[in-house]
């Protein structure tokens, strides 16, 4: 049960501090997946469970809420009995050596294959780890809400609609361009946090962004350290307050971190994926705003990018989806395929990617639904709700010279680092939709359903409606049942009137609508925004 806090939130100007007495202990736990209904308890019960795992959740928890947990069968492991004003890490090992090393350091717990809970008994327990130790900070905050508690439709393999605009985009992405930019990153030495090489290459990327007619600014977050974070932005022309991002963090480590640490896979090829998109980008304006964010801070435990996160969320900043590229030039064999990392939430952008990469790009892909990928800045958004997928080269890492004073431009490839950023690009410009040349995309588009019981089971009523447009002869009315993809139009005719009634679809899963309008010309516009309604909850469905 969630402490009751006797004292109002104190707002932050980017940042936030909880105020709240502690009522009894409160204890680091360890909770095995398994078992149906996990979530379900999880959310009646209002828990602070902080991260999932591919096996386990992991939450700081009262003698309560794990006595409720074991009585329904669920096991639970205590990992430390006071969790109180405690940061903890996720660390990934590097061999079986690590946990060794670390409780020579602190106190280390094996979670999982692949990964270890790290922990110190004061201070930042990042301070106390070897410099190329891929880690991650545990959220102070609950993530209960962001869970799913019902079933995602699985991805089919569809075909997709080449849009011929998104691929003339595409096509301007340059490979010397790409070439130029990470020699420019790998130049400044060390992109090391807190180092003048690292303040040089952001001021580099801010500059790089205002010169191609982007607007960009150099943030820095009470949360996030040293770590400041460039972020260029284009205003979508149509839904300016929604936001498709596309980041890469720009700095880097090795074994000699403050003096030499080219970081040219890791990541200055990321980087320069995301400065060329916005090169390109600036020349096509678009219906919905994108951000290129160059983070920080994300060798020390993704700090840049989870202050970013923290404060976007505290803004109730609309993030239609995240690509976040780290390493994407290194081939140990050809052709080299693209992996892709998503959790559950966000697999939908794993399908997009995939057809995205096979439209516009001359790349494989392979997509893992894996929440334990968290060791990059998509697993910042991941604990905010928000949709988000990684991009890298390979998993488990092929490059030798990964975290070494050798990770250089001479190593890399950049034709596989080419088709990397088209995809990715190609990704951004799908979902931020070049603006078109048709009527304007429908505004205000509203979803309400009611269910019914049936001889075929429980069946749900989706009635939408949206805002009248003038000089438009009608509207088309577009389903999926996997967000932001494969949108299939369910109408005959062009609708005249500014609602629409979808009757009888399966009731155990979510649905997603989008509509356009369709001009006198009989061009029609690009998708509204799109509306998603969830499947009956099942109480209310069992028969
Ligand atoms: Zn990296």
């Amino acid at each position: 049960m969630k402490v009751p806090r006797a004292l109002p939130l104190v707002f932050l100007v980017g940042g936030l501090a909880f105020l709240h007495p502690s009522i009894g202990p409160v204890q680091l736990v360890r909770i095995d997946k398994g078992g149906p209904g996990l979530e379900e308890i999880f959310k009646a019960r209002d828990m602070d469970v902080v991260q999932e795992l591919a096996t386990c959740y992991l939450g700081r928890l009262d003698r309560e809420d794990v006595l409720a947990l074991r009585t329904s069968g669920v096991a639970v492991a205590i990992l430390d009995r006071d969790a109180a004003d405690k940061t903890y890490l996720l660390v990934r090992p590097e061999s079986a050596r690590t946990a060794v090393d670390l409780r020579k350091r602190g106190r280390a717990v094996f979670l999982e294959p692949g990964a270890l809970l790290f922990w110190t008994g004061a201070g930042d327990p990042s301070d106390a780890l070897p410099s190329g130790l891929p880690r991650k900070r545990l959220p102070a905050f609950s993530i209960v809400s962001y869970l799913r508690t019902y079933p995602m439709a699985s991805a089919s393999a569809r075909p997709a609609a080449r849009d011929p605009r998104v691929g003339v985009i595409v096509d301007q992405v340059s490979r010397d361009n790409l070439k130029a930019l990470i020699r420019a990153l790998q130049d400044f030495q060390t992109r090391r946090t807190g180092t003048a090489g690292c303040d040089a290459a952001a001021a580099f990327i801010h500059d790089y962004f205002h010169m191609n007619g982007v607007g960009a600014e150099i943030q820095k977050y009470p949360t996030g350290g040293d770590a400041v974070t460039v972020v260029g932005e284009l205003r979508g022309g149509a839904f300016p307050d929604d936001i498709v991002i596309v980041c890469a963090h720009f700095d880097s480590t090795s074994t000699m971190p403050e003096t030499l640490a080219p970081g040219a896979d890791d990541n200055a090829s990321g980087v320069a994926a995301v400065m060329e998109a916005a090169r390109i980008l600036a020349r096509y304006p678009t219906d919905y705003t994108v951000r290129f964010l160059a983070f920080s801070g994300e060798e020390q435990g993704l700090y840049g990018s989870s202050a970013y996160a923290l404060a976007a969320e505290r803004t109730d900043q609309r993030i239609v989806g995240v690509v976040n590229m780290d390493m994407i030039a290194y081939a140990d064999a050809m052709p080299e395929d693209l992996e892709i990392f998503v959790n559950r939430a966000s697999s939908w952008m794993g399908d997009r990617l995939f057809q995205d990469a096979a439209e516009y790009a001359d790349l494989t892909v392979s997509t893992r639904v894996d929440p334990s990928m968290v060791y990059s800045d998509h697993a910042s958004f991941w604990d905010h709700g928000y949709p988000a997928l990684l991009a890298i080269e390979d998993e488990p890492l092929q490059n030798p010279y990964y975290h070494q004073t050798g990770d250089t431009l001479d190593t890399l490839n950049l034709d596989f680092c080419a088709q990397a950023a088209k995809a990715a690009l190609a990704t951004v410009a799908v979902l931020a939709q070049p603006a078109g040349f048709g009527p304007p995309p429908p505004f205000r588009l509203e979803a309400r359903s009611s269910f019914f019981s049936s001889l075929l089971g429980t069946r749900k009523n989706i009635y939408i409606s949206w805002e009248p447009q003038s000089h438009v002869a009608g509207y088309n009315i577009y389903r999926t049942d996997i967000p932001y993809n494969y949108y299939e139009k369910i109408n005959d005719r062009p609708v005249t009137e500014v609602n629409y009634a979808d009757r009888g679809v399966a009731s155990g899963m979510w649905h997603y609508y989008v509509i356009t309008a369709v001009g006198q010309d009989g061009v029609e516009s690009n998708f509204s925004r799109q509306v998603e309604v969830p499947p009956v909850p099942p109480k209310q469905g069992a028969k």
